[in-house]
């Protein structure tokens, strides 16, 4: 039997233990409830089980690590103590490039709405897995440390060490985590297995979330100092947000990795005016709206060109709409996400596209995500090359999260595959290194 075989095999005999972890992962709770998380416990299993595979295994704090709080994208107001990584290492026998799988344990919260499914029974109906987290991304750590797994019951030691991850905070911005990963491990490339459909996604999006406080003049309505609302105000920019993101996308260059797909969004997902707190409010307007808009961003879009393209639209609707002339509002940026990318002909991208065209029976693609991630700290802040590819699913961040089981098997082969090719080959690196042939 060839060595594909009976990975394939493999992975099909461990379909009852692969749900039965999945189930367990999903069912550790592991809300981030920004500022604060809660991932301690779910970091703790994660460790125990790579312990147990044998890997040598850094359980650590990410407020030990040296230098954290200097990195250009640190996030002083995500507290970090109580909040450990895992790093796990499967050693190779040496000079072999090494693999890193890089996951976040954290989820985001449950939320107000209603859910079919209960979010942390790992529920399993008509091929899917249902819980929060299980598609974003617990599916895809747990796909990574089958990966591990695999290498021991199949008795295959690789050239290049494996290196497993398990960061906290990523929801929401937080890269902290990601960072101190960065900042203690790296590998010759990184594989992010973030909910991507099995497509390989060598670029991802970043985005500004960017608060806009309007300031009126609080008052009673039969007032005669004539209160201003800025309520209004509020409504008005959130309509010339809309037509802002259509006219946006049209002027926008779009890189040639993301032509043809839906988009950057513009989306407001804060609106916060008035005492929401009282049954009944009389006639009186508020002192202050504020919303929070999320703008996303292709790779090499800046945090200060954003900001300078709305605040021009802002300034061209203020000419034609009488209630936002009256207003200059204060705009505070929270928090800045880099969008980045890799070339497509990298020797890593093009083997997981080969690897998983093979394994899932069809070409695959290689495309954008459209999402923003950690995956910026790995390519414009390490030495660590990074693509994306997770599994199949819906609904993340959202009530009913599944994952789709089948696409987690083929995930599982595909990174046993990707791992025995990639850690298998002696770094060509090195040897000109170790030679000192290189003549630059
Ligand atoms: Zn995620």
């Amino acid at each position: 039997m060839t060595l594909h075989a009976q990975i394939h095999e493999w992975v099909q005999r461990q379909r009852p233990a692969i749900i039965d972890s999945l189930r367990y992962l999903v069912g550790i709770n592991t809300e981030n409830l920004a500022p604060r998380g809660n991932e301690l416990t779910g970091q703790l299993a994660i460790a125990g089980m790579l312990r147990s595979l044998g890997c040598d295994v850094d359980l650590y704090e990410i407020d030990t690590v040296p230098a954290l709080r200097d990195h250009p994208r640190y996030w002083a107001e995500r507290p970090c103590t109580g909040r450990p990584n895992v790093m796990a290492i499967r050693r190779g026998r040496g000079q072999g490039r090494s693999l890193l799988f890089s996951s976040h344990m954290d989820t985001v919260p449950v939320g107000p709405d209603a859910w079919q499914h209960k979010p942390w029974a790992g529920e399993v109906a008509d091929g899917k897995l249902y819980g929060l987290g299980a598609y974003d991304m617990k599916g895809g750590l747990l796909a990574s440390i089958m990966t591990v797994k695999a290498l021991n019951d199949l008795g295959i030691q690789l050239q290049g060490d494996l290196l497993v991850e398990s960061v906290v905070d990523e929801e929401f911005g937080g890269c902290n985590g990601t960072i101190a990963g960065r900042l203690k491990y790296n590998a010759d490339l990184a594989i992010l297995p973030e909910p991507t459909n099995l497509k390989i996604c060598a670029a991802h999006h970043g985005g500004l979330m960017l608060r806009i406080t309007f300031n009126g003049k609080a008052g009673w309505g039969f007032s005669p100092e004539h209160p201003v609302d800025p309520i209004i105000a509020a409504a008005h920019f959130i309509t010339m947000l809309n037509d802002y993101a259509v006219l946006r996308q049209r002027n926008i260059v779009v890189p040639d990795i993301y032509r043809g797909n839906t988009g950057l969004p513009v989306l407001v997902n804060q609106v916060k005016a008035g005492d929401v707190s009282l049954p009944f409010f009389g006639d009186r307007v508020p002192g202050q709206a504020c919303l929070t808009t999320w703008l996303e961003t292709y790779p090499g879009m800046t945090a200060d060109g954003v900001l300078a393209d709305l605040q021009a639209y802002y300034r061209y609707t203020q000419s034609v709409d009488g209630i936002l002339a009256a207003f200059e509002p204060d705009w505070t940026p929270v928090r800045w996400l880099d969008g980045s990318a890799i070339a497509v002909d990298h020797p890593g991208v093009k083997l997981i596209s080969r690897v998983t065209s093979d394994v899932v029976g069809q070409p695959a693609s290689v495309q954008g995500a459209l999402f923003a991630c950690d995956g910026h700290i790995f390519n414009l802040f390490s030495p660590t090359p990074m693509v994306l590819l997770g599994p199949s699913g819906g609904q993340p961040h959202s009530p009913d999260e599944y994952i789709e089981i089948e696409s987690l098997f083929q995930l599982i082969e595909v990174f046993i595959r990707t791992t025995l090719d990639w850690c298998q080959t002696v770094d060509v690196h090195l040897v000109d290194h170790n030679t000192d042939q290189r003549s630059d």
